[in-house]
């Protein structure tokens, strides 16, 4: 018995001219997806994408896990394919979808027919199949208003499908079509969230990673690139451009007021990622930042944070709480890597009383008492870049 996956997508971003630039990426970044999962076929019709594994059971299956992974797709269906008769139908049912029956009491038919040539209409597929289950499955009633099985016909243009509805896709947008944006990936539980949270909305990611060896680890940058490596489930091919940061920090410890030493490390970390970004042809910065939720992401630490920067900074985690965002970390799976206990640069050098209400101005001060250019111009000199 064939199975065959038929995918759909969101209905009002199709609207118009979009609509096929949305379709193409979508299938673009599908095909992408199941580049090593042996041979299949991959078509789009009636605003449905189609894939039929040419391998048997297994690959259906591992194709139907990699497209829960994949933005733009709002849902997916995992249907038995026949010939395009009633015989066809009724042939499949009982190996295809007659376990689900057997267990259920109430259920009804939709039919959709495609292939205007086709002999019956929709209603009438829908009396017969309804007919055919009710003389084969005893246990089983119509009921048009709360089914608890509906069983889906569809006569296409080649074959007809049985299936018993749909389940959730990820939804959101196809990565890429939304542009790039570059992600400050640290080790911890936000960066990774707040990059998925932009490439749901079809932005592609590149990661930047502030790296102060010796002061922390490669195991710290392995946790982070294994991060990167979950997020690029979601996401595809991610680069991940990992800065010398020590220089820096070493340097800001040394000359400027203690309780100004994270702000101003923030400013550099913004401004190196913004160089790294326009190198790279990414539009915008993504950050992890929470309001409120350290000395640094106060209202005006952020605005003193976001001064350093010409480029649009976002900030999806705004207005989350920690515990929602730490549920979104465990769904997408990277809670338990982020919870590692390696250390990030930021733990480092932490001030014992960090400024809660910095005054730009002081800040930009005391980050001038630095050669900031040529900090920053070595600091970019020095990026190592590695693709997951
Ligand atoms: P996270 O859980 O993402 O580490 P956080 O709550 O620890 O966030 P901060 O350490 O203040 O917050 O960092 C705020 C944001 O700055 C992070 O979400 C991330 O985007 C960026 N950032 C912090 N440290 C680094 C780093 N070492 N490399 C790259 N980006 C970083
Ligand atoms: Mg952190």
């Amino acid at each position: 018995m064939e199975r065959v996956l038929l995918v759909r997508y969101g209905e009002i971003i199709l609207k118009g001219l979009n609509r096929p630039i949305f379709e193409d990426a979508l299938m673009r970044n599908i095909r992408h997806r199941l580049r090593n999962e042996g041979k299949y076929k991959i078509y789009k019709s009636q605003a449905t994408i189609y894939i039929e594994p040419a391998e048997g059971d297994d690959q259906t299956d591992r194709i139907h896990e990699k497209l829960k992974k994949i933005f733009g797709i709002v849902s997916i269906v995992v249907a038995y394919k026949t010939e395009k008769s009633m015989e066809g139908i009724y042939n499949i049912i009982p190996d295809s979808i007659g376990d689900v029956l057997k267990n259920a009491k109430t259920f009804k038919v939709e039919a959709k027919r495609s292939d205007k040539k086709f002999p019956l209409k929709s209603p009438q597929i829908c009396e017969e199949v309804g007919g055919f289950i009710l003389d084969n499955y005893p246990n089983l009633t119509v009921d048009v208003h709360n089914p608890e099985v509906v069983v889906h016909a569809e006569i296409r243009d080649d074959n007809a499908f049985v299936h018993t509805g749909r389940e959730k896709g990820i939804g959101g947008m196809p990565v890429g079509t939304g542009g790039k944006a570059a992600l400050l990936l640290s080790g911890g539980i936000d960066s990774p969230v707040a990059g998925y949270m932009i490439a749901k909305r079809g932005v592609a990611l590149e990661a930047v990673h502030f790296f102060s060896y010796p002061y922390t680890s490669d195991r710290a940058k392995d946790k982070v690139l294994k991060l990167a490596g979950i997020v690029s489930e979601y996401v595809g091919k991610i680069k991940v451009h990992v800065v010398p940061f020590t220089e820096i920090q070493v340097q800001i410890r040394d000359k400027c007021p203690e309780e100004y030493l994270t702000l101003i490390m923030r400013r550099f970390m913004m401004a190196i990622s913004e160089r790294i970004a326009r190198e790279n042809g990414c539009d915008a910065l993504v950050t992890g930042e929470n309001l409120g939720q350290v000395a640094s992401q106060t209202m005006l630490a952020l605005g003193v944070t976001n001064d350093a920067v010409d480029m649009p900074v976002f900030r999806p985690l705004i207005g989350l709480d920690k515990n929602d965002i730490v549920e979104m970390a465990r769904d997408i799976g990277t809670f338990d890597t982020s919870i590692l206990p390696y250390e990030d640069c930021c733990t480092v050098f932490t001030p014992k009383r960090p400024a809660t209400k910095p005054r730009l101005e002081k800040v930009v001060k005391y980050q001038q008492l630095l050669d900031c250019e040529k900090l920053i111009e070595e600091a970019v000199a020095g990026v190592e870049t590695i693709i997951v």
